[in-house]
């Protein structure tokens, strides 16, 4: 689950759909300026943006704090863990030839060649699902529960488990089956054209995932209660998002995690908030939570992820094309491997993918990490409420480490830290003193134990 939250939040940055505006710059140096030279501007009042800091960060109680710095630093090694658990499960279908036999299977049972391989994906991720069983129990269901962050009980957890193993038949079929298409037909330049399959399938998914994914998992309903609705669509419109109607989505069943998202593109768009969100936040807190979400349609952040992490998958298909030469000039009849076109390459094209994708952590943190900031930028503006975001930033805490160094938030943070996010939001409030809420400031969020 915790491989596809990633991938979730990474459909989430790539699904906000705006128009495009073009930047207006002003480069006119010598431009007469209306503002007169005399320096008119006051120091701000003195405000101690680090005291403040610091007083937001002091309202975890330290022993909280202890465990969501161990939880989320659990979370690195876990990386490690993920990416060897999969060499291993990867190693051993081709090493006892399992994969080959997978697809003599689909080769008997039909002559077809998309259907062959459609066979070979469905028994490949279910053997997958049940080598990578341990890990995923440990680190979803027994893990979650010792950090208190998993509210569901064996059943529904392996309910998800079972919904989200489908999703993946289906979704990974529609990927698999012309990706491999692709390779027979293009010989020495299937590499691109695999790499622009891959980008316009994560341009699908984004489109599909509100309303025939997302649902599979959570109920979604109208959010009714006017007093929360009408401010978010005020913010809406005043920041020109044609949106209509707010989900609210069931949230709870799994966690008490906050969070919110905007997803969707073109028609399928929508805001969505969970009802931990909803019930645990004042209204100030949805408000810069909204605004933060609002900040990602606004800026564009759907069309600039797909293009960032376009760059990142088009190297790392050539990376594969690489990869999958080099291992099957040495092994691949060892393995029962015919080719790069053979299907059964594929848990050699997974490891080496993993390699790459574990190499580029840091740069798909930054990429998102630096989107996420944006949008805090965006929902301070729209929101003005920057205790507000700072005490939804607090919560966000409890599975975030709070204060990282700043090489940990570069390698691993794909949101910035509460640090970050708190300073911001002290910095605004330095040079904004009439926002300030002395009620957000005072409140309470955790209890002490
Ligand atoms: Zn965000």
């Amino acid at each position: 689950m915790i491989r596809t939250a990633r991938l979730a939040c990474l459909f989430a940055v790539l699904t906000a759909l705006a128009s495009f505006t073009p930047a207006q710059s002003n480069n006119g140096a010598n431009a007469p300026s209306a503002i007169p030279s005399t320096p008119v501007a006051t120091p701000a009042p003195a405000f101690d943006v680090n005291a403040a800091v610091e007083a937001y960060l002091s309202k975890m109680p330290p022993a909280r704090r202890a465990r969501s710095n161990s939880y989320f630093e659990g979370g690195y090694w876990l990386l490690l863990w993920d990416f060897l658990t999969t060499v291993v499960a990867m190693w051993l279908l081709l090493r006892f030839r399992w994969s080959a036999r997978m697809r003599d299977l689909a080769e008997r049972i039909t002559r077809f060649r998309p259907l062959q391989t459609a066979l070979y994906w469905i028994q490949f991720i279910v053997v997958t699902a049940v080598l990578t069983f341990p890990m995923t129990v440990y680190e979803s269901y027994f893990r979650e529960h010792k950090y208190d962050l998993l509210n569901q009980t064996f059943g529904p957890w392996m309910r998800d488990q079972l919904v989200g193993l489908a999703v993946s038949v289906v979704l990974g079929a529609i990927l698999v089956v012309p990706l491999f298409g692709l390779v027979r037909r293009m010989g020495k330049s299937a590499w691109v054209w695999g790499a622009v399959l891959m980008i316009v399938f994560f341009a699908f998914v984004s489109l599909i995932a509100p309303v025939y994914i997302a649902p599979l998992f959570n109920k979604y309903k109208s959010l009714e209660d006017s007093r929360i609705k009408d401010p978010i669509l005020s913010m809406a419109r005043a920041n020109g998002i044609p949106a209509t109607n707010v989900y609210e989505f069931d949230a709870s069943q799994q966690s008490n995690r906050v969070s919110a998202n905007v997803s969707g593109f073109a028609s399928t768009l929508r805001i969505s908030l969970n009802d931990n969100l909803i019930k645990r936040c004042t209204l100030p807190e949805i408000e810069t939570t909204m605004g933060h979400e609002m900040g990602h349609y606004v800026l564009n952040h759907a069309y600039k992820g797909l293009v960032m992490i376009g760059v990142v998958i088009v190297i790392g298909f050539a990376f594969l094309n690489w990869g999958i030469n080099f291992a099957l000039a040495r092994w691949g009849e060892k393995w029962g491997v015919r080719g790069i076109t053979d299907v059964a390459v594929l848990p050699l094209a997974v490891i080496v993918f993993s390699i790459y994708f574990l190499l580029m952590t840091p740069v798909t943190s930054t990429i998102t990490r630096s989107m996420e900031f944006e949008a805090d930028m965006y929902g301070l503006n729209a929101a003005r409420q920057p205790d507000g975001e700072a005490n939804v930033d607090m919560l966000l805490g409890e599975y975030r480490k709070l204060d990282p160094t700043p090489l940990e938030e570069f390698i691993f943070f794909d949101h910035p830290s509460g640090r970050t996010r708190i300073t911001a939001a002290m910095r605004w409030n330095a040079e904004r003193p009439e926002t300030a809420s002395a009620e957000e400031m005072a409140r309470p969020l955790f209890d002490a134990k």
